[in-house]
């Protein structure tokens, strides 16, 4: 696998695609400069090298070239965070942007406008890519939110790079830890999935199957196990047609040694809203025309033990509807456990959509070993899949 560290930059030009797809506010302030932060330690090692940085993202969904999309609303933004001079040229490819590059300096930076504001780039044109990879002497990518994707600046350019191609920091590190996880973590291995629904999560269950010690499953999708184990479930979120499915899994955990912990217990509510009566109930006896919603008390006492003895633990999805204050508990405790596991010397791991988004409402980001940048490239990670940006320079 090649890294920056396998490159020394001086008098090169680096062509990295970031992921500087922030958000802005109406005035097209960045209000959100994680992202922008991510990149950093890439674009320093490379301008201390000697070498000059070329940065390529997307930003949005733009229809054609549209003024609120353009990557020159982050300009000041990117110089405040890296501190040094950032120059922008107003499209991505064609003469003028490779004069501009022409014209870097060592010691600086350039961003090129919004890549999507050319349909060839969500295509994957090879055409394009190549008028691209004119940018730069190096490739890097360090876009790990795209890397599922392939596209021309993600995934096609790299073949103009044939061995001037490398993974950002960030990339790297994303990828060090999903191997961790999946392949070289410390036992016992522990995965916590939770979310609404056992449909979107079944190829992950099913990879994570050979990779774990223990599986906690959480949140919506343990109605469905509920039921297919024989439980009542009242009106909880569940998936009829998902329970022989769910059968399958449990056989399968069985003959694999996975152990696969459900809750016991749930907090009901007599409608979906956070001010609803609720009463903890078994999550086998829930009465009709109530429904789970987090997970109970003694749930949550068997989930904390078997976190605490785990070395190595991924989380994805919430246990409960987190989003409502009468039913975040379990989401809160969950991530307590695991940041305590983590100073405990544990490796954690959080990544996929709405886990990423509990831990950071609630403050655990520096608390866990890991907050992965990427939404559906870590699912798609997770689900086993190589993802194309990273195949490409692997090639
Ligand atoms: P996912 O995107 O599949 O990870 O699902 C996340 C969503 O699952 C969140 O919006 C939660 O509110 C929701 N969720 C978690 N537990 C439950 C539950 N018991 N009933 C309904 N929705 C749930």
């Amino acid at each position: 696998m090649k890294t920056l560290n396998d490159f020394n930059f001086k008098n090169k030009k680096a062509l990295i695609r970031v992921d500087f797809n922030v958000p802005l506010d109406a005035n097209f302030k960045v209000t959100d400069a994680t992202r922008i932060q991510a990149a950093k330690p890439t674009i320093i090692k490379i301008l201390e090298d000697g070498g000059s940085c070329v940065l390529m993202s997307h930003l949005g969904r733009p229809k054609g070239v549209q003024e609120e999309f353009s990557l020159k609303h982050i300009v000041s933004k990117v110089e405040d965070i890296i501190g040094v001079e950032t120059q922008f040229v107003n499209n991505c490819v064609g003469e003028d942007v490779e004069q501009a590059v022409a014209n870097l300096e060592p010691g600086k930076i350039l961003i090129l406008e919004n890549l999507r504001f050319h349909e060839e780039e969500t295509k994957g044109d090879k055409g394009f890519a190549e008028q691209l990879s004119k940018l730069g002497d190096i490739y890097v990518n360090d876009a790990f939110g795209t890397a599922h994707r392939a596209h021309a600046s993600t995934t096609v350019v790299a073949q103009f790079f044939t061995e001037n191609k490398c993974f950002g920091y960030l990339l790297e590190q994303e990828i060090k830890s999903i191997e961790k996880v999946m392949k070289t973590g410390e036992k016992p291995v522990l995965a916590v999935l939770g979310g609404a629904k056992v449909s979107s999560k079944i190829t992950i269950i099913e990879n994570i199957l050979d990779k774990v010690d223990h599986l906690i499953i959480g949140g919506g999708m343990s109605f469905t196990f509920a039921k297919a184990n024989g439980g009542k479930v009242g009106d909880s979120i569940c998936e009829d047609d998902k329970i022989p499915l769910a059968l399958d899994i449990l056989k399968q955990a069985k003959e694999k040694n996975v152990q696969i912990h459900l809750p016991v217990d749930v907090k009901a509510a007599d409608k979906f809203d956070n001010n609803a009566n609720t009463q903890i109930c078994d999550i086998n006896n829930i009465p009709d025309g109530w429904q789970g919603l987090d997970a109970g008390p003694k749930s949550l006492e068997q989930f904390k033990d078997v976190v605490l003895e785990s070395k190595t633990i991924l989380w994805n999805g919430p246990l409960g509807v987190f989003e409502m204050e009468n039913f975040a508990n379990g989401t809160v405790e969950l991530g307590n456990f695991i940041a305590e596991a983590t100073k405990n010397g544990a490796f954690s791991l959080v990544g996929g959509g709405d886990s990423v988004a509990a831990v950071k409402q609630f403050g655990f980001e520096d608390k866990v070993s890991y907050v992965s940048t990427g939404g559906g490239a870590m699912l798609e990670s997770l689900e086993g899949k190589t993802l194309p940006g990273i195949a490409a320079i692997l090639e």
